[in-house]
Parts: structure tokens; sequence; C-alpha cells
């Protein structure tokens, strides 16, 4: 029987077989949500989904595009933005 605190759903189940050969059950916290962009809600690419010990073993330039505002809103919405502040839409 698991600890009580593996025994609720909020952790995953991973099967691994080790070196000897048994097969044990590894316990794992699920997947983060993957981030989304600020603005029109699209997920983000180039933006990792893990957990906080996983991606501080990343760089920094590994866990958000390196561009003005990367990470935060997405490709389309940022050329959008700019776009707009150079040259504002007309409005009727
Ligand atoms: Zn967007």
């Amino acid at each position: 029987m698991p600890r009580p605190m593996y025994r609720t759903r909020s952790w995953r189940r991973v099967i691994r077989r080790v070196p000897g050969g048994d097969i044990i059950v590894h316990y794992e916290k699920g997947r983060p949500k993957k981030a989304r962009c600020a603005i029109c809600g699209r997920e983000l690419r180039g933006v990792p989904a893990s957990r906080p010990y996983e991606l501080s073993k990343l760089a920094k330039t590994e866990k958000r595009p390196e561009r003005p505002y990367g990470g935060v809103i997405c490709a389309k919405c940022l050329a959008r933005g700019i776009r707009e502040a150079i040259r504002p839409p007309l409005v009727s």
C-alpha cells in the first residue's frame, strides 16, 4: 500500500523498470498548463510547460522567445501591436 499522500489522484503514477529488473511505481505531479497569450489566449510556442524545479534547470533563453513581450503575448498579437503603435488603425 502506498503512503497515504500518494493515494490521491493529484499524483500521476509512472511505471518504471529499475536496473534490477523490478517494476516499480514512481509518483509524479501532473504537468502544468501551457502558457497562453495575454491578449488572444492562444497557446504560446517556445514556452515549456514544466514544474518550477524543471524550469530552473533550463537557461533563460530556453524558457521564452527572445523578443519584446516574449512569453507574454504571441507573435501575431505583438506584430499587430507594433503596427498599431506606429500607424494607429483608422476609426470611422
Ligand atoms: Zn495573441
